[in-house]
């Protein structure tokens, strides 16, 4: 029998704020520490001094804010335990302390390594942003597989893919929720489809995009398939492209030159880091919006500008998957040993037709659970 203890400090029944603290027999283990988004608040996980006290390791698994914006947050409550994540993510947060261990500095995926008495870990790429990475940590008492961002299916980021593993706890991204009328090529062709009517038509798109992450991702499949079409972005994924294999040779310019370009007769892409229209750019982008043809890729916050671009018909809605639907985490329950399978990273009552039997399980952000 495991003897784990699971505290959500958020990330389940929510998008964002992906905190889980896994206290095993006499570890304690942190797993993500990030923020959501929720209109113009900005929410830390649900975590005080006490819980964090005896924390030994903080696994993180990505860049992202929803996964590592709160990193600060746990230093302020006093955390003295030591952060675990790869070369990549350690430099695209910046302000981590040295407590870290790079874990892509010596290592490998899949193998075992220890950390301190009893305790040891694997780690493998998780496929969604330059850097990001999935952990098994076990001890006595059980083991825990967190995959944080997950995909099999980049065209740019390696993928360890999950296999034969076993786990007491698995706690798996399903951000993609149970959208299952379109698999992940429809989705693909779909948003291809529209840029390609969008290229012969003559007009400048514009695509809202995380610093990391499916930026990079579009760029190349845009690329492959329309090998004339401008490609345009802010400095930070113009410097991401240049060290990605898959653009390497390709000709992207700064953002800044997209609005005097004037193609073959067709229009272009241009990529700007900023998902959800942060203030620091919104006059740029405003000014821009008149002009071109708005793509939004990934998730929309509910009050923010896009929504409100998107519900006047001044932008088009076109997912672009970066994380797992539900019928993924099902094929990778079926290829793995896991107990219980925690659905994170999705909101409220997304899976309650699939909770109450097997293994699937929800915990709300603030709550726990005995295994
Ligand atoms: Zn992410």
């Amino acid at each position: 029998m495991p003897d784990l203890k699971l505290y959500v400090a958020g990330g389940c029944e929510e998008h964002g704020r992906n905190c889980f603290l896994v206290r095993f027999a006499d570890r304690a283990v942190l797993f993500d520490c990030g923020v959501l988004h929720d209109g113009d608040l900005v929410l830390d996980p649900l975590l005080d001094a006490r819980m964090v006290r005896d924390i030994g390791w903080a696994f993180i698994s990505h860049s992202h804010a929803g996964h590592a914006g709160a990193v600060g947050f746990l230093e302020s409550l006093g955390f003295s335990g030591t952060y675990v994540m790869t070369g990549r993510t350690y430099s695209q947060l910046g302000s981590v302390p040295s407590r870290c261990r790079i874990i892509d500095g010596e290592g490998e995926p899949l193998v075992q390594e220890r950390l301190d008495a009893g305790l040891t870990f694997r780690w493998g790429w998780s496929g969604h942003c330059a850097g990001s990475a999935w952990y098994q940590v076990a001890m006595d008492g059980g083991t825990v597989l967190f995959t944080g961002d997950y995909s099999e299916r980049s065209p740019v980021y390696p993928c360890t893919p999950i296999r034969s593993l076993e786990a007491d706890l698995a706690i798996i991204d399903c951000a993609g929720g149970v959208e299952e009328q379109h698999s992940y090529d429809e989705q693909v062709a779909l948003l291809l489809g529209v840029v390609g009517a969008n290229l012969q038509a003559d007009i400048t798109m514009v695509f809202p995009v995380p610093p990391q992450g499916r930026g990079i991702e579009l760029m190349a499949l845009i690329h492959d398939r329309f090998p004339d079409a401008g490609l345009f972005a802010s400095e930070a994924l113009v410097w991401q492209a240049a060290s990605s294999l898959a653009l390497a040779d390709v000709r992207i310019r700064s953002s800044k030159e997209a609005w005097n370009y004037k193609g073959s007769g067709h229009g272009c892409c241009v990529f700007l880091s900023d998902p959800q229209f942060r203030p620091k750019v919104i006059d740029f982008s405003t000014r821009l919006v008149e002009r071109c043809s708005v793509i939004l890729t990934g998730t929309v916050e509910k009050d923010g500008p896009y929504a409100d671009l998107l519900k006047t018909g001044r932008a088009v809605f076109c997912r672009y998957p970066t994380h797992q639907r539900l019928s993924d985490v099902h094929a990778l329950a079926e290829q793995n040993r896991f107990s219980t399978v925690l659905l994170a990273d999705a909101p409220a009552g997304a899976f309650d037709h699939v909770l109450g039997s097997g293994r699937y399980a929800v915990c709300q952000s603030g709550t726990g659970m005995v295994l």
